[in-house]
């Protein structure tokens, strides 16, 4: 009947048990009747209530244990009733002070709340992430509960959920007078306030009927409270007067939470929909100690300057509107000389490695993504095909594959053409949500620097190192050095999840692994993460948001080959089946762009910059025709000099010069006119030397020509050490 549920607690729902429990805590031993309700609710959920009235109680004296397993194994046995608080003091009172939460078969159980049932235990702490987690979610309540006393019944209140770094909590306003950051210091003050309250957190649970009558003044709630099935069972969390429909998960008290800051405030739609209303969305972080908090506020400071979408308006580089199209980028002059500066040198790169470059078409037959197999697997990304009328329909493409598979098979390829390497900057379309467009890194048209290599099975390995020897050269002249290889596996317990051949996943990844190790370059090896059509290396980096992102790949396609029925003639005579390799180096031209202007905080070496020289006259009317030549003859040699003879003081155009991060400043008087020199000023150096023009011409040159590799020998020069 009661209190014996150990075992497979999954099956017990809505379970209903009296007890009157004999507890022994802190040496006294005491009797108190209990009610307890152990319910199901995809969490287990603990009443805290202590019913004091016997009333109900049926006498019996229940003299139970709970048996708890451990993490580790260890298992013990403590008397019902027992809180998680107890079970870590009986271990160390270290641990009773850092730990947050108890967690049983999976659940979250309040420190204070009784345990009638055992079960695999944890203890979350402070140490855990989880923890942090923990933290984060309890702040989002304390955030709601502040702007609950500042704005009593102005709010509407939505969810409030811990996220990556932090949390968030969504409301609107009644009065439609939205929360700007201006007010984060009073709501900030009044959540201190309810910290040193210290009100005590606690989960229950509560009937449907119960749960809409107290959150009949939150049509969000109330709508969340109507979704849910009609056998799950409702919980809340109660702070002081404040109580939030929640499933636990939070710190004891409100006195845990000690350091906090609210950091931003976006529109964001009711779940997610665009049909719903727009709520606000309060962002915040929090940490356990003030270090913490310090030194993430000080990161995301510099991810700000940082960002590729500030530092892009900026500059001038690129900007993304709705009257364009939702995702689509618009390259400004700025930034398009920065592109076309990857483009030409990655295309020169790959045309001296042996790639045939090509010009495909972005839209083409929908057949041919059906028969690649994008049209089945894919379809949620793609855009709608447009119907011609005639029959056919065309297709933005969303993968250039099938069109450099159309190159291969336009002619019949022999093993002498092996491996025959194609290669463009192909642009591609891919229906990405509009909650997910970032400036350019998250688009929805781009440019993939995209290459196929078509080999037989056993030029693998050769073909493999020299795209890896490309990347690693690549990476050297953007001076990228934050990066590590992962090579991806199928999974060996899965084998049906991926092409049917295990000779030849085999071979491919022991001929992947040994290149890796021939060529001495260090990885990390991930079985499960490989393609369904074959073994892959992608390249991780690290954006400068603190994320991971994959920036360029090597990926071996067993698969499309057959789809095509693609084939070579061997030296036999007769017909084979090549290997497909897709490449990516740069990936698209969006993404990369974004990564380096991250990466250089927007202070473009010399090659890259989109004005590399910036020549400016002391006097318009004594210097402005010798600066005026001088910006055409380094323009010839296809440098990025201009000439600003705009009617300003001096200071202010080196000033505006230095803040676009122009690598070279020349300022032109009276000296340099009669001696044919130059006065440089190099961005971020605060001292000028003196060269003759043609020496400034020579050296920006080589400058230009080795990436800015050599800028501290350059440097000296140009200091004349
Ligand atoms: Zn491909």
């Amino acid at each position: 009947m009661c209190c014996d549920i150990n075992g497979n607690v999954s099956r017990v729902k809505g379970y209903e048990c009296s007890s009157y429990a004999v507890m022994n805590s802190g040496g006294t031993a005491y009797k108190r009747p209990v009610i307890r309700k152990i319910l199901m609710t995809g969490r287990f959920l603990f009443m805290t209530d202590v019913i004091e009235s016997t009333t109900d109680i049926k006498g019996e004296i229940i003299m139970a244990d709970v048996q708890i397993t451990f993490p580790d194994g260890a298992e013990k046995s403590f008397p019902v009733n027992v809180t998680p608080l107890e079970i870590a003091k009986s271990i160390s009172s270290s641990l009773a002070k850092k730990a947050v939460s108890g967690k049983l078969n999976g659940q979250y159980v309040g420190m204070n709340d009784a345990m009638t049932t055992g079960g695999n235990f944890e203890l979350i702490t402070k140490d855990d992430e989880e923890g942090l987690q923990l933290l984060r979610h309890s702040v989002s309540h304390l955030l709601a509960q502040a702007l609950n006393r500042l704005y009593p019944d102005q709010i509407h209140y939505g969810v409030g959920p811990f996220i990556a770094n932090g949390f968030y909590y969504d409301t609107d306003k009644v009065e439609g007078n939205q929360i700007s950051v201006d007010q984060f210091p009073e709501i900030e003050k009044m959540m201190k306030r309810i910290v040193k309250e210290n009100l005590p957190i606690v989960s229950r649970e509560i009937s449907r009927d119960e749960a809409l009558e107290m959150f009949k003044n939150d049509p969000y709630k109330i709508e969340l409270i109507n979704d849910l099935p009609a056998d799950e069972h409702i919980s809340i969390a109660v702070q002081g007067e404040h109580v939030e429909l929640d499933r636990g998960g939070l710190v004891p008290s409100t006195g845990w939470i000690k350091h906090f800051k609210l950091t931003s405030v976006a529109g964001a739609y009711w779940r997610g929909k665009s049909s719903n209303p727009m709520l606000q969305r309060i962002y915040g972080t929090a940490f356990w100690n003030a270090d913490d908090l310090d030194a993430e506020m000080k990161r995301r400071a510099e991810a700000k300057e940082r960002d590729h979408r500030k530092i892009g308006a900026d500059q001038d580089l690129f900007f993304t509107s709705q009257e364009v199209g939702s995702g689509l980028a618009v390259w400004m002059p700025n930034g398009a000389a920065i592109r076309r500066t990857l483009e030409r040198y990655i295309v020169d790169r790959e045309v001296q490695d042996g790639y045939q470059h090509v010009y495909t078409p972005v839209l083409s037959n929908l057949n041919l993504y059906k028969q690649s197999g994008h049209w089945d697997h894919y379809r949620d990304d793609m855009f709608p095909p447009m119907d011609m009328g005639d029959g056919e329909f065309l297709e933005l493409r969303p993968m250039n594959c099938p069109s450099h598979i159309m190159v291969y098979k336009h002619h019949q390829r022999s093993y002498r053409d092996l491996p025959f390497r194609v290669a463009e900057l192909g642009m591609m379309h891919r229906y990405e949500k509009s909650g997910a467009l970032t400036g350019l890194s998250r688009v929805r048209e781009m440019t993939l620097n995209d290459g196929h290599t078509f080999v037989m099975l056993d030029q693998i390995e050769d073909e493999f190192k020299k795209i890896l020897q490309l990347m690693v050269d690549v990476y050297k002249d953007f001076d990228i050095t934050d990066y590590r290889f992962r090579l991806s596996y199928r999974d060996p317990k899965n084998t049906e999840k991926y092409f049917d051949d295990d000779e030849m996943w085999e071979k491919a990844q022991r001929m992947l692994k040994g290149a890796m190790d021939d060529m001495d370059l260090e990885y990390f090896e991930a079985e499960g993460e490989a393609a369904f059509y074959g073994p892959k290396l992608d390249v991780q980096i690290k954006t400068a948001l603190g994320g991971e992102e994959t920036l360029s790949t090597i990926q071996l396609d067993f698969l499309l080959p057959e789809r095509f029925d693609v084939t070579y003639v061997g030296s036999d005579g007769e017909l084979h089946r090549p290997v497909m390799i897709h490449r990516g180096i740069i990936s698209t031209m969006e993404r990369f762009t974004a990564y380096l202007t991250e990466m250089y905080k927007g202070a473009f070496p010399t090659w890259l910059a989109p004005h590399q020289v910036r020549i400016i006259p002391v006097n318009r009317e004594a210097h402005g025709e010798f600066a005026q030549a001088l910006t055409d003859r380094l323009v010839k040699q296809d440098i990025r000099a201009d000439y600003d003879g705009r009617n300003e003081k001096l200071g202010y155009l080196i000033r505006n010069a230095q803040s676009l991060k122009i690598p070279y400043t020349l300022v032109i008087g009276d000296e340099e006119v009669s001696n044919d020199t130059v006065t440089i000023r190099r961005f971020g150096s605060r001292d000028t030397s003196v060269k003759s023009v043609d020496q400034f011409e020579t050296d920006l040159l080589a400058d230009i020509a080795n990436h800015s590799r050599a800028l501290d020998t350059l440097e000296k020069a140009v200091k004349g050490e």
